[in-house]
């Protein structure tokens, strides 16, 4: 029997689970001073976004073996350091992906449909009908950039939308985007061409910026840009610029550089919809990560 320590909310139901083979401690309020200390008795250690797995924090958990991500991304996580202490670091790739696609579809309606500045103007006592013309999705030509795990469930849902999809992936093959109904284009056609463009890259060095000025400017001026992925990707400041110029129609952010964003010069715009990194966010993504990471939790501490 192992001892599994909880740092970040998990489902009920993965709990037990896990308490039917081994001993787990849920420790969800806890200051660092208190974590450091507690970490030390544990053989492994479950999180989801909120608790950072630093240096610091991996040596004070001298029994530590797995490190066990519910969720995908392990950027809160120096799995490095982790890795070269003999340490196991484990996520849930792709369990709730679903709920991101589905926000982005969601944003490109609130935006196209301006469902935010209605609401608002309503609750003020206002009737906007004539101000708040939108458009549609279907029938428009959407750009995914980045045809990974999401940007392939952003493609399925769209297919009752029937659109016209490009997609620029210099990592797919032109067969493989064409097997799923888009057709791969260079970015720039992309970024010209498109109603609608998405971006679902991961944040790397290679794509940090990848949407900046010179990007911005080639788009039409009637298109929209949505990004669910990470901030960073898009260039704020030249964001920014180009909305305020009406260079584009419109933006919709799920992520930003800086979260929260404090005063960001974004705020002040209209043409824009914001939500504060929701995008893996539902109760459906939490159950099936949190049944995922348990099970291979489970697996990974079944003595070899
Ligand atoms: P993935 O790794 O499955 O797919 C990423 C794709 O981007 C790959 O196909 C890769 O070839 C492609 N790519 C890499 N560099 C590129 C470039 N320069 N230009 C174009 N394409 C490039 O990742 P995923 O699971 O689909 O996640 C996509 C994004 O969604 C990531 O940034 C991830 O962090 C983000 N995400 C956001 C939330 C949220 O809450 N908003 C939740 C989960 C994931």
């Amino acid at each position: 029997m192992s001892k599994i320590l909880i740092t970040d909310k998990i489902t009920p139901d993965a709990i037990s689970v896990l308490r039917e083979k081994h001993e787990v401690e849920e420790f969800l309020d806890w200051k660092l001073e208190e974590l450091l200390e507690k970490i030390k008795d544990f053989d492994a250690l479950v999180v989801r976004s909120r608790t950072k797995v630093t240096k610091e924090l991996i040596d004070a958990g001298k029994k530590l073996r797995i490190i066990a991500r519910a969720g995908a991304g392990i950027d809160n996580i120096d799995k490095d350091y982790a890795e070269s202490k003999g340490i196991q670091v484990l996520n849930t790739p792709t369990a709730n992906l679903l709920s991101v696609a589905e926000l982005t579809l969601g944003l490109a309606i609130a935006l196209l449909r301006h469902i935010p500045r209605a609401d608002r103007g309503m609750r003020q006592g206002l009737w906007e009908k004539k101000k708040l013309r939108g458009s549609e999705i279907s029938g428009k030509k959407w750009g995914i950039i980045g045809l990974g795990n999401v940007g392939r469930l952003v493609v399925g849902l769209l297919k009752g939308f029937n659109c016209d999809i490009l997609t620029y992936d210099p990592y797919v093959s032109k067969e493989t985007a064409v097997g799923l109904g888009a057709r791969s284009v260079s970015l720039d056609e992309l970024l010209r061409e498109c109603d609608i463009i998405s971006i679902h890259v991961p944040l790397l060095d290679s794509t940090r910026g990848l949407i900046g000025a010179r990007e911005l400017s080639m788009m039409k001026d009637s298109a929209v840009l949505i990004n669910t992925s990470r901030g960073g990707i898009v260039d704020e400041s030249a964001l920014y610029e180009a909305l305020r110029k009406n260079k584009i129609r419109g933006a919709a952010l799920d992520v930003f550089e800086n979260e929260p964003p404090g005063d960001s010069l974004l705020l002040t715009l209209e043409n824009t919809v914001y939500t504060c990194h929701l995008g893996a966010n539902t109760s459906d993504a939490l159950d099936r990560v949190s049944k995922e990471v348990a099970e291979k939790l489970l697996k990974a501490l079944e003595p070899v």
